[in-house]
């Protein structure tokens, strides 16, 4: 099948709805894009292909945590682009033993596996899970404790762990030993490690939910949950892939919680947009990923590696993390405002510069309406699920460029409310 690419001389078109359709003849269609097409980014800023310029509060789903064309990262991808893309699993690779270092330097861990997407981190932890159980206790421990609502990614087993069916289903038998439990409730953990903690490796959760709707765990929870992985040696993951490298005002979620997982998954903001993930445990947790029990050809790619080096370069520094701190307040109280004159919200959640806006009762499933007419205003946002505008803006963002984001809200929010006003 040949496809045609060339846009006819004569149409005056931007170019943007040739693009758009062409999305729909050549892709599977398991992706539904918004209509406008991005040509080039610089910053926290995003052009289509049209001219019309963006701000991006979305980053590619929270993985642009620096922003668009960071110079320094294109410095680190294209030095290391020519010296050596691939080596391979049977060689040493260098960039990946510096990022290794660096993030085992940074935080709990002692050893580090490297992947290229969240759900393949997710996948090696889990699997790993699995295999410390089996090793150290018996074979029938291999329940997995999961959380409604959860987002793990989506491969065959990190979708089945995560909690909404609707991903899940559809796809023949899933793979067994997988519960869901309300998320933040703790009484519903403690009674079922009752009656399953002897057969439960793993209990995995995000410390605040991302994808299901921006929603922090409790201190409480995440104490609760500690303290019945302890008592019945199951290993408690973290999945930090969203919250992770910054996104809180930390450099993980886990640290402001105060509480260490034994397992901890991280990716998207770790390349900012180049492919790579990682899986970070203690010494006597990966002792059990011995040799050929677990890999991938590409984790761990040189390139991958030498610019999530200078990703925690950057962001794993005072300056970076109080200015997410600093842009989060300010945020905040921005979106308050605006809740508060278009009687939008009913809280403003989430963590750092991950904020879930929810909407009120009666603009109930039409977070979908009010990212668009952002996107209309100049400003992409997301959703998570039907009644949360999400926000991720780039941890390097500045005061004014907060403000001009919430100047582009303010426009979209009275357009809203217009739209909804009963007549
Ligand atoms: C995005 C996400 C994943 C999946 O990451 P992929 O890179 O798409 O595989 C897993 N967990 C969480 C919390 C995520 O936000």
């Amino acid at each position: 099948m040949s496809v045609e690419l060339s846009i006819a001389e004569d149409q005056s078109c931007t170019g943007t709805s040739h693009w758009r359709d062409l999305h729909d003849r050549v892709m599977m269609p398991n992706y539904a894009p918004l209509n406008m097409v991005p040509a080039h980014g610089q910053g926290s800023w995003l052009w289509d292909d049209a001219g019309n310029r963006y701000l991006d509060f979305a980053g590619g789903i929270a993985v642009s945590a620096l922003g668009h064309a960071n110079p320094e990262l294109v410095e680190a991808l294209t030095s290391q682009a020519r010296k050596l893309w691939h080596v391979s699993n049977i060689l040493t690779n260098q960039p990946a033993l510096e990022l290794a270092s660096k993030l085992i330097d940074a935080t709990f861990a002692d050893r580090v596996f490297f992947a290229n997407s969240g759900s393949e981190a997710n996948e090696a932890a889990l699997k790993l899970a699995r295999r410390v159980a089996q090793d150290r206790y018996a074979e029938d421990k291999h329940e997995i404790l999961a959380f409604e609502n959860a987002f793990h990614g989506r491969t065959f087993f990190t979708v089945s762990v995560g909690g909404q069916s609707k991903y899940s289903q559809g796809f023949g038998p899933n793979p067994a030993g997988i519960s869901h439990l309300p998320y933040n409730h703790s009484q519903a953990a403690v009674d079922w490690f009752d009656k399953h903690g002897d057969r439960t490796c793993a209990v995995i959760l995000e410390p605040c939910q991302g994808e299901g709707g921006v929603t922090p765990a409790t201190k409480e929870f995440v104490d609760t949950l500690r303290a019945c992985c302890d008592r019945y040696n199951a290993l408690l993951i973290f999945d930090e892939v969203q919250t992770g490298m910054g996104r809180s005002g930390a450099l993980y979620l886990h640290e402001k919680l105060d509480v260490i997982p034994d397992i901890l998954t991280t990716a998207k903001a770790l390349g900012c947009g180049f492919p790579v993930s990682a899986a970070l445990t203690t010494d006597k947790v990966a002792e059990h990923l011995a040799v050929g029990t677990h890999g991938s050809t590409f984790g761990g790619n040189p390139m991958a590696c030498a610019v999530a080096s200078k990703v925690v370069d950057i962001i794993n520094t005072p300056e970076m993390l109080s200015n997410v701190d600093q842009r989060s307040k300010q945020l905040v109280s921005g979106l308050e405002d605006i809740s508060q004159r278009y009687r939008l919200f009913t809280e403003i959640r989430g963590t750092g510069l991950l904020l879930g806006c929810v909407l009120m009762e009666q603009h109930m499933e039409k977070a979908r309406d009010l990212m668009t007419l952002c996107n209309e205003s100049g400003l992409l946002t997301l959703v998570a699920g039907p009644n949360v505008l999400r926000l991720a803006p780039p941890l390097n963002i500045s005061e004014s460029e907060v403000a001009e984001g919430l100047a582009r809200m303010d426009e979209a929010a009275s357009r809203f409310a217009k739209s909804v006003e009963p007549s």
